[in-house]
C-alpha cells in the first residue's frame, strides 16, 4: 500500500482543520504519527482570497504543521452535499491512505457544510469497509473518528494539552494571509469578515485557553468521541 497515515484530519474548506484541532494535529506529527489533512472544498465562496492563494496558503499551513500528505477534494463550496458522489470521494481517500484514527468537525454546527463534512465523513467509514463497494483501493474501515468543537460546544470525551503546539498552531493559522487577521494589510484592501477582524484572533486563544483551564494547562481543545472508550490502565489515563 503506498504510503498509508496513521491519522486522516477532514474540513469543509481549507483552513477548518487548523482552526478547530490545529494543535493536536501538530502535536501527532510531532509524536511521529503520519498525519494527513483533506479539505473537501477549495474554498472558493471565502470572500477574500483567489483558490489559487487558498491553496498556497494550504499548503505552508500543512509544512508547518508537520503532515505528510495534505489534499484539497472538489466538492461545492457552500453546497457540500451528503450523497452517493461524496461519500464514494471520501471512501477513495480512506481506502488509499488507510488512517485508523480520524477527525471530522462535530455534526452540531452552524455552516452546513462542516455539519454535512461530519455526516459525509461518518457514513463513508462505515461504507469504506464494505467490501462489495468497489473503488480503486480495496475495503479498508478506520477504527475511530475523532469530532473536533467549532460553534456549539460539546460535553468533550476528552481534551487535548495543546500548550507546547499553540505557538505552531497559531502560525498555521496566520498562513491564511487572505483569510484571518492581517495587520499589515489596509483597510481599503480588504473586505471585512468575522473571521479576519482582531477579534476573531482573540477567540482563538480564548477558546484554547477555556479548554485548557479545565484541565489545568495553558492550552487545550476538546474532542468528542461516539463510542465509550477502551481503557488499557485507568491509572496511568486519570492519574498525571
Ligand atoms: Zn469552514
Amino acid at each position: 500500500m503506498e504510503n498509508p497515515l496513521d491519522v486522516l484530519a477532514f474540513g469543509a474548506h481549507p483552513d477548518d482543520v487548523e482552526l478547530m484541532a490545529g494543535g493536536t494535529i501538530i502535536k501527532l506529527a510531532r509524536l511521529g504519527y503520519r498525519v494527513g489533512m483533506i479539505s473537501l472544498t477549495q474554498g472558493e465562496m471565502g470572500t477574500r482570497g483567489t483558490p489559487q492563494q487558498r491553496a498556497q496558503e494550504f499548503a505552508e499551513a500543512a509544512r508547518i504543521m508537520g503532515l505528510a500528505m495534505h489534499k484539497m477534494l472538489d466538492m461545492t463550496d457552500g453546497f457540500v452535499e451528503v450523497n452517493r458522489e461524496n461519500k464514494l470521494k471520501v471512501i477513495a481517500e480512506i481506502r488509499q491512505y488507510r488512517p485508523a484514527l480520524l477527525f471530522a468537525p462535530y455534526w452540531e454546527t452552524r455552516h452546513p457544510d462542516h455539519a454535512n463534512c461530519s455526516h459525509l465523513v461518518r457514513e463513508s467509514v462505515f461504507l469504506a469497509g464494505l467490501k462489495k463497494i468497489k473503488t480503486e483501493h480495496p475495503h479498508f474501515r478506520p477504527q475511530k473518528v475523532a469530532y473536533y468543537c467549532e460553534h456549539y460546544l460539546f460535553k468533550p470525551s476528552f481534551i487535548v494539552d495543546t500548550s507546547d503546539t499553540f505557538d505552531e498552531r497559531m502560525q498555521a493559522i496566520k498562513a491564511y494571509k487572505s483569510q484571518v487577521f492581517n495587520p499589515d494589510m489596509r483597510v481599503e484592501d480588504e473586505e471585512k469578515t468575522h473571521i479576519s477582524s482582531p477579534a476573531y484572533f482573540q477567540s482563538i486563544i480564548a477558546r484554547a485557553q477555556f479548554w485548557g483551564g479545565k484541565i489545568g494547562v495553558a492550552c487545550g481543545e476538546p474532542f468528542y468521541v461516539r463510542e465509550p472508550l477502551r481503557v488499557r490502565d485507568p491509572f496511568a489515563l486519570l492519574i498525571k
